[in-house]
C-alpha cells in the first residue's frame, strides 16, 4: 500500500482505455525507471528481469500515439537540481538541499516539518516535468493542440496519483499529467488486451524525448537521485571529467546512510533516508541543527521506488527488492551515456526552448512550491 497510509488504490485503467478510444485525443505514455525491472514479475518472470523493450512494444500495441520514458524527465530534473545545489552553495543559501521527486515524503514534510519548507529543491518530479514538456515543447514541435494531448504516467507509486492532482501543479492552463496508473494496473491492461507479454519482441522508445542516460535509470532506487545529481554537479563544479561514475558509498539497502563525497577541494556531506521513520529521524537532526548536510535524498518507500506501493507485491521479501535494485544498476551500466548533462536531446531542449538550466523559462515550467498543510 501507499507508504503515507493516507491513500487507497484508485483504479484508473478505464480512463486510459477511454482516452485511447477517443479519435480526437493524442495519447502519450511515459514509464518510470522502476517499472522495467518489476513488470515481468506479473507474467511469471524472475524478479529483476529487465523488460524495457517488451514493455514499449506492449504499449505501442495498446494504441498509444507515442511511448516515452520518464527517465527523460529524470535527466531534466538533474539539470535543474544540480544547478540549484550549485546556486545554493555559491550564494550561501539554505543547505542542505533535499531532493523533491517523491510526493509521499513531500506531503510528509508539508504536514510534519513545515518549518523546513525552504529545504526541499523546488524541482517538480520527473513525470510532472515530462508532462509539462509534452504539453508545451512537444505540442509546439508537432503542431498539436495541448488540450487534445492526454499524458498517461505509468508509475510504481500510488502517491503519484494524488501528486498529479496537486493544485499548484494543475493551476496552469494545461493539467500536466492527466492519468496515473501503477505497474500493477499496467499488467492488468496488458492482460485485458490479450497481449502475450513473454513472447513480445523488443521496441525502442519514441523520439524526441526518448534518449536517456544511466543517471536517470538509477532514480528507481534509494540513493540513485543523489548519485545522479552528483555525477553532474561534480563536472560542473570542478570542470573536470568524472571517470568513475559509481558512488558505492551512496548505494545499498540501508534505510539511513551518511556519506561524504569529494568534489574538487570541497567535501559534500550527504544524507540518504528511505522509509518515513528514517526520514523523520533525518529531518529531526536537521531541525535540531545536529546534522550538517549539503544534500539529502528521501524516499518514502524502504528501498525507493523499486519497492513502491504500485509495484508487484513483494510481501516483505527484500530479496526480490534487491534483485530489482541490481537490475537498475545493470541498466545504468548498459547505457552509453551515464550523466544527465550529456543527453543530447536534453541539451537540444535547453538550446531551442528552455534557455539556461535554472533560468527564467526553466523556472516557470519545471519548478513548483510547497505549502504548510494541516497536521494530521
Ligand atoms: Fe512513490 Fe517512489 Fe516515493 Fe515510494 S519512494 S512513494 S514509489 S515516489
Amino acid at each position: 500500500v501507499c507508504p503515507t497510509a493516507a491513500l487507497t488504490e484508485a483504479y484508473h485503467v478505464d480512463k486510459v482505455w477511454e482516452a485511447l478510444n477517443d479519435p480526437d485525443k493524442h495519447v502519450i505514455v511515459q514509464t518510470a525507471p522502476a517499472i522495467r525491472v518489476a513488470l515481468g514479475e506479473l507474467f511469471g518472470m524472475e524478479a529483476g528481469t529487465i523488460v524495457t523493450g517488451k514493455m514499449v512494444t506492449a504499449l505501442k500495441r495498446m494504441g498509444f500515439n507515442a511511448v516515452f520514458d520518464t527517465d527523460f524527465g529524470a535527466d531534466l530534473t538533474i539539470m535543474e537540481e544540480a544547478s540549484e545545489l550549485i546556486y545554493r552553495i555559491q550564494n550561501n543559501k539554505t543547505l542542505p538541499i533535499l531532493t523533491s521527486c517523491c510526493p509521499a515524503w513531500v506531503k510528509f514534510i508539508e504536514h510534519q516539518f513545515p518549518e523546513l519548507l525552504d529545504v526541499p529543491s523546488t524541482c517538480k518530479s520527473p513525470h510532472i516535468m515530462f508532462g509539462t514538456i509534452a504539453k508545451t515543447y512537444y505540442a509546439e514541435k508537432n503542431g498539436l493542440d495541448p488540450d487534445n494531448i492526454v499524458v498517461v504516467s505509468i508509475m510504481p507509486c500510488i502517491a503519484k496519483k494524488a501528486e498529479a492532482k496537486r493544485p499548484e501543479l494543475t493551476k496552469d492552463e494545461h493539467n500536466n499529467v492527466d492519468i496515473v496508473v501503477t505497474t500493477r494496473e499496467l499488467g492488468a491492461m496488458i492482460k485485458e488486451a490479450g497481449i502475450e507479454f513473454e513472447n513480445l519482441p523488443e521496441s525502442e522508445y519514441d523520439r524526441p524525448l526518448g534518449e536517456t542516460t544511466g543517471a536517470s535509470v538509477i532514480f528507481g532506487t534509494t540513493g540513485g537521485v543523489i548519485e545522479a545529481a552528483i555525477r553532474t554537479a561534480y563536472e560542473w563544479m570542478t570542470g573536470e571529467e568524472l571517470e568513475n561514475v559509481e558512488f558505492q558509498q551512496l548505494r545499498g539497502m540501508d534505510g539511513f546512510k551518511r556519506a561524504t563525497v569529494k568534489v574538487g577541494d570541497k567535501e559534500l556531506k550527504i544524507g540518504i533516508a528511505s522509509g518515513l521513520g528514517n526520514a523523520r529521524e533525518l529531518l529531526e537532526e536537521i531541525r535540531e541543527g545536529k546534522g550538517t548536510y549539503d544534500a539529502i535524498e528521501i524516499m518514502a518507500c524502504p528501498g525507493g521506488c523499486i519497492a513502491g506501493g504500485g509495484q508487484p507485491y513483494h510481501h516483505g521479501n527484500y530479496e526480490i527488492v534487491k534483485k530489482r535494485q541490481e537490475a537498475i544498476y545493470q541498466e545504468d551500466r548498459n547505457k552509453k551515456l551515464r550523466k544527465s548533462h550529456e543527453n543530447p536531446e536534453i541539451l537540444e531542449l535547453y538550446k531551442t526552448y528552455l534557455g539556461e538550466p535554472f533560468g527564467e523559462t526553466a523556472h516557470r515550467l519545471l519548478h513548483t512550491h510547497f505549502e504548510e498543510r494541516e497536521r494530521i
